[in-house]
């Protein structure tokens, strides 16, 4: 017992010491975002506009690992509040769209009349905008991603439908894994987090993939 609350302490210090060298991070990274923006609107800098935006996504992919890796690590008690899944994605609806928009794809939500549950808010948006830039980033311009509540007598369920091409086979065994990932630019941390917010919220995670698509659903207790 000893050793391992030793071992827990030890993640825990681990967890916090990430966490603060992330944040350390970041700071730096807003003022030289800032900076390149501005240089950005600079005639004098109108020959380096395409290194401007490449150094600013850069920028703003490493501001994504940083997230991705802080919500892992992070220990923070969990802020539930009575609240309504469907008033969640109605807030993020502008955002999904825009993404849809850049992508070319296009978004359904279908809304079903849920109860309000316990949720913690910004980690069911976290963990919904997770799902859809997977959804998006499978498919092929032109798709369709799906966004469906709906409720059994003892569950509120979330899901997430797309038209791509599904998981590829050989990482299907090993979804949630951090670090799993088929992507250039990924980081394969967008699924573990998922999981993790899942757990938190002692819902069930579940995946089903076929060359037709992907439907992952959250299943929450009622
Ligand atoms: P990342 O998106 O950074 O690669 P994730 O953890 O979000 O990391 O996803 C891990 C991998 O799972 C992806 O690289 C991809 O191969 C696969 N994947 C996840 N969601 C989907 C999906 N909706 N369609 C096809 N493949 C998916
Ligand atoms: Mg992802």
């Amino acid at each position: 017992l000893e050793a391992e609350m030793q071992r827990l302490d030890r993640l825990n210090l681990v967890g916090e010491m990430a966490a603060s060298i992330g944040h350390e991070i970041r700071n730096p990274m807003t003022t030289v975002r800032g900076y390149l923006q501005l240089f950005q609107k600079r005639t004098e800098f109108a020959n380096y506009k395409d290194q401007l935006s490449t150094m600013i996504e850069e920028l703003d992919r490493a501001n994504t690992i940083i997230s991705e890796f802080l919500s892992l690590a992070k220990n923070k008690a969990i802020v539930r509040q009575r609240g309504s899944l469907n008033a969640i994605i109605d807030t993020m609806f502008p955002l999904i769209q825009a993404d849809a928009l850049r992508l070319g794809h296009n978004v359904i939500v279908e809304k079903g009349d849920t109860p309000d549950n316990e949720f913690d808010p910004s980690e069911v948006r976290q963990l919904l905008l997770n799902l859809l830039r997977n959804a998006m980033e499978a498919m092929a311009p032109n798709g369709h991603v799906r966004i469906k509540t709906y409720c059994s007598s003892d569950a509120i369920f979330l899901e997430v439908q797309d038209n791509g091409p599904g998981i590829p086979d050989e990482i299907l065994n090993q979804l949630g894994k951090p670090f799993v990932t088929t992507k250039e630019n990924g980081t394969g941390l967008g699924l573990p987090v998922c999981y993790r917010i899942a757990e938190r919220h002692n819902a069930e995670l579940g995946i089903r993939s076929s060359t037709q698509g992907t439907t992952v659903f959250v299943k929450f207790k009622r």
